[in-house]
């Protein structure tokens, strides 16, 4: 599989106009890193999936994840951005052609941001089946009435992709059946039946509650078929994960690299700390695991180009990468004493930043569920 050593470094270069400082000040205000996400738009690194045909790079999964991956290794943020990368694959699959005209190219040149991920709901939670948001047809709209938490971006984002219920549960039918892909686009949608709330976060995310209030949205806005939404949000679901692991990856390569200089360089007892095996052991483990994390990265990549569904394997990448970076961040704190509580390292940010991963977009019990159930072939927990 190619490492896109280009890319990397083109990406390295970009993220190094962007240091701790630029970071630590937003993060500080909780405001969102525009210039950063401008800067990755302007250079086409945020729309490399995007077919050539609609103004994309048309590459494969594996130059976004080398990309992803470098933000984070870099001590930026993908977080800002990251979703219009796997989102989109939801409209190039099952998009309309006229869709894909009217959106995609837009999205490459950065006319049009598609930010915004609206599935889970408050009461429902990781039960995506049981979410209460509806769309009932009305002429020709679609009339959406309900709430989404943790809609993230959605104030900096144009568009967003919305799972609601389109057909009403009846018995014997199954829960995920009967949910539809919407595109909703916020610019017109806000203040005419759409009202979007930060939730302020441990960490810098732009995450949010929307309330839908009989919102109208066209009709021509349904992606696909009516009723076979949750099919094409799962389809989406192995790139998403495969590509936060690549997030994951670059954070614990971040930290590890910190760590290892910072080890080295404070000296304590007149000897450098590394030079004790409590500090140095919990660096290398935590680089082996990352280590680990990354082939299987590279395994669920290979499957997923090879056109085969990479369902376990994009699962215990992520499982496996966010543990390797919330190992990581952990150990870095800790190499760094009490100036890992510092704002100024940079540390305690990304150690914040990282640890979001152990619950989204997919938490680890549910990877352990999928395993339990699909590959090992226990009973289903729930
Ligand atoms: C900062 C942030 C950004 C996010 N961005 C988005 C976004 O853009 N779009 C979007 O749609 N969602 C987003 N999410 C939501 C995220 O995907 C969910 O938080 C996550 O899937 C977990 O769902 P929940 O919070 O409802 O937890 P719950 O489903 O309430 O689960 C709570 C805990 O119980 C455990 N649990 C639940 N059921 C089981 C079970 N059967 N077996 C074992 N354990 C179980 C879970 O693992 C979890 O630890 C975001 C969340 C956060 C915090």
């Amino acid at each position: 599989m190619e490492h896109y050593q280009d890319i990397r470094d083109a990406v390295a270069r970009l993220c190094a106009r962007f240091p701790g400082e630029y970071w630590r000040a937003l993060d500080r205000d909780m405001a969102y890193p525009g210039e950063f996400v401008g800067a990755l738009t302007e250079a086409g690194w945020l729309s490399i999936l995007i077919p050539e045909a609609y103004g994309g790079s048309g590459l494969p999964l594996s130059a976004a994840a080398a990309v992803l991956e470098e933000i984070q290794r870099a001590g930026c943020n993908g977080g800002a951005c990251h979703a219009q990368m796997y989102t989109m694959g939801t409209l190039l699959r099952h998009g309309s052609e006229a869709q894909k005209q009217q959106y995609l190219s837009k999205i490459a040149t950065g006319e049009l941001r598609l930010q915004a991920f609206g599935v889970t709901e408050p009461t429902s939670g990781t039960d995506t089946g049981a979410l209460k948001t509806t769309a009932r047809l009305d002429g020709d709209h679609f009339v959406v009435k309900g709430q989404k938490i943790w809609t993230s971006r959605a104030e900096h984002s144009d568009l967003m992709l919305l799972l609601a219920r389109t057909t009403p549960l009846k018995d014997g039918m199954k829960k995920t059946d009967g949910l539809s892909v919407l595109i909703v686009d916020m610019r017109e949608a806000v203040g005419n039946g759409l009202t979007i709330r930060p939730i302020r976060t441990m960490m810098n995310h732009a995450t949010t509650e929307v309330f839908f209030d009989d919102l109208r949205v066209p009709a021509e806005n349904l992606i696909g078929e009516e009723g076979k939404g949750f099919r094409y949000i799962l389809s989406g679901m192995n790139a998403e994960r495969i590509l936060i692991a690549a997030e994951c990856v670059g954070d614990a390569k971040w930290f590890i690299e910190k760590a290892s200089i910072y080890a080295k360089e404070r000296h304590v007892f007149g000897r450098a700390i590394g030079q004790n095996q409590g500090i140095q052991f919990p660096i290398a483990r935590a680089y082996a695991n990352m280590r680990a994390a990354e082939l299987m990265v590279r395994e669920a990549l290979n499957l997923y180009e090879a056109g085969k569904n990479p369902g376990a394997e994009a699962n215990m990448a992520k499982m496996l990468a966010a543990d390797a970076s919330n190992e990581a961040a952990n150990v870095c704190i800790q190499t760094h004493g009490g100036f890992g509580f510092a704002e100024e390292y940079d540390v305690e940010r990304k150690f914040r930043e990282t640890r979001l991963y152990q619950v989204a977009p997919i938490s680890t019990n549910l990877i352990l569920s999928y395993l339990s159930e699909h590959v090992l072939g226990l009973p289903r927990s729930y």
